[in-house]
Formats: structure tokens, sequence, C-alpha cells
């Protein structure tokens, strides 16, 4: 039996980017009862610190911080994430499989390379995921893909998700809306922190990886600064390409004035 459909999945480039950008907005819907998942595209070989196995450990510990029903990650690598048509049905092949109504994509710009491929990536791939005649393990340029689905024929069924939302905290621009996670905020910076390799304090990169405390005052002060313009304590931004759509005007939130 395959696991029931997810109702959110976030992607991003790097294990730990999910865990930065929208972990508090993953953990608050796992509290209300939806299944989410995360999708990494590296396994973060090319990491100062640590190895590829040590952040597998810790992205699966982040994971259950964060409530997830499912995380997986691709072969991609790291340092090296690029929008190819073999890149583009890896991802369509987890898009089959775990069948998720809202997408979490990352933020279309920003300085490092793998982000905002990753976003191009992963849009591509929804589309792609919704072509009734496409056949991802009949059309890949790669012949070893080393993907097993869980479950013979799941990725042969088109799925194009509901909804496709971008995670923009790695970028300057103005979100659409923030997700208030004044209740989850302490837990996603536990998740976080669960990249133990990656931020505690210790020689190896010193220079690179500021220290806990640094960490934590930077995160809260993003996620104050979003906070404040959704009028809530935490806060996390993202930005829809569709309007809004509203049924009754005096439950719109956010004070104006
Ligand atoms: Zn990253």
């Amino acid at each position: 039996m395959p696991d029931a459909p997810l109702d959110i999945l976030a992607l991003a480039a790097h294990r730990d980017d999910v865990e930065q950008t929208c972990g508090g907005t993953l953990l608050k819907m796992a509290q209300r009862g939806y299944r989410t998942g995360i999708l990494d595209l590296t396994q973060g070989e090319m990491g100062t610190r640590g190895s590829a196995e040590d952040r597998a450990r810790e992205a699966a510990d982040a994971g259950r911080i964060l409530g997830t029903s499912w995380r997986g990650a691709l072969d991609i690598p790291d340092g090296r994430v690029e929008n190819t048509w073999d890149n583009r049905l890896k991802v369509v092949r987890v898009l089959r499989e775990q069948r998720p109504r809202v997408v979490i994509l990352p933020y279309w710009k920003g300085r490092h390379p793998d982000h905002y491929t990753a976003s191009v990536l992963g849009y591509e791939a929804c589309f792609l995921a919704g072509l009734t005649k496409l056949d991802p393990d009949a059309m890949a340029n790669d012949d070893s893909p080393q993907h097993t689905p869980q479950d013979a024929g799941a990725t042969g069924n088109p799925h194009r998700p509901f909804k496709i939302i971008y995670a923009t905290l790695y970028y300057d621009v103005r979100p659409t809306f923030v997700v208030d996670i004044t209740e989850q905020f302490e837990a996603r910076f536990e998740a976080l922190m669960a990249y133990k390799t990656q931020f505690s304090d210790q020689e190896a990169g010193k220079g690179i990886f500021p220290a806990r405390d640094e960490i934590r005052s930077r995160i809260e002060a993003m996620a104050r600064f979003y906070g404040l313009l959704g009028g809530v304590t935490y806060a996390e931004p993202f930005l829809q390409k569709e309007v809004g759509l509203v049924d009754d005007l005096t439950l719109i939130p956010v004070k104006s004035i």
C-alpha cells in the first residue's frame, strides 16, 4: 500500500534550507494534522564540516522535530544543481509518489546558484509531473536512476500540485503573505540546531560559521521582522504568483492603520 498523499511538500537545494526558510510553517501544518514532507535535492557532500552521512542523520533528526511524515534526498551533486531533463524527471518521480497538494519552492532569485536553480527546476517538474503521457522511467537519459519507487507504477500516474508558493527568506523581496510561527519558533530553531556538524561551536570552518548565539540572534531578527509585517511576534515570509481571492472583507487579516 502506498502512503497517503502529502498535503504539503517543501523542496530545497540543501539539507537545512527548509529548516531556515519554512520549517516553522511545516511544523505548524503538521500540528494541524496535515501530512508534510521535505525533498532535499542534494546530500550536502560539499559542506565544509561533516560527511553526507552525518548530514543524512541530522536531516532525519530535524525532520522529526518538524513533525514531517516523509523526507527524501536526491543524488544531484551539491554545488551543481542544474535544471536538466534528468534532474526534472527525478523530481517528477517524487511528486508522483508523494502527490502533494501544496508545494513550497525556494524563491527564484538569490545569491547561491543552487537555490535559484532549485526554484525553476522545481516549478518545471511540477508542470511535467501532470503530463499524462510522460513516463519518467522510460524517458530518462541517465539509465541508472538510483531510485526505487515504493510501489510499482506509482511514478506513471500524473499528478500536478494545486498550489505552488515560494519561500522568500533568503532574498530581500516583499512577501505576499507571512505565516505566524510564534508558537513554532523554538522548535524550528532546534530543528536547525540538529545539524550539529554545521552549527555547533567548533574549530573546523570557524571563520565561516557563526556560533550558536549569533545564529539565534540572526534567525530571531528575521522572524521578528516578518512577524512585524503580519502583526505577530514571529513569522516566515512567502510569495505567491497568483492574486489572493477574498470572500468576506471583514475577515481579511493584518491591520492597516
Ligand atoms: Zn542552501
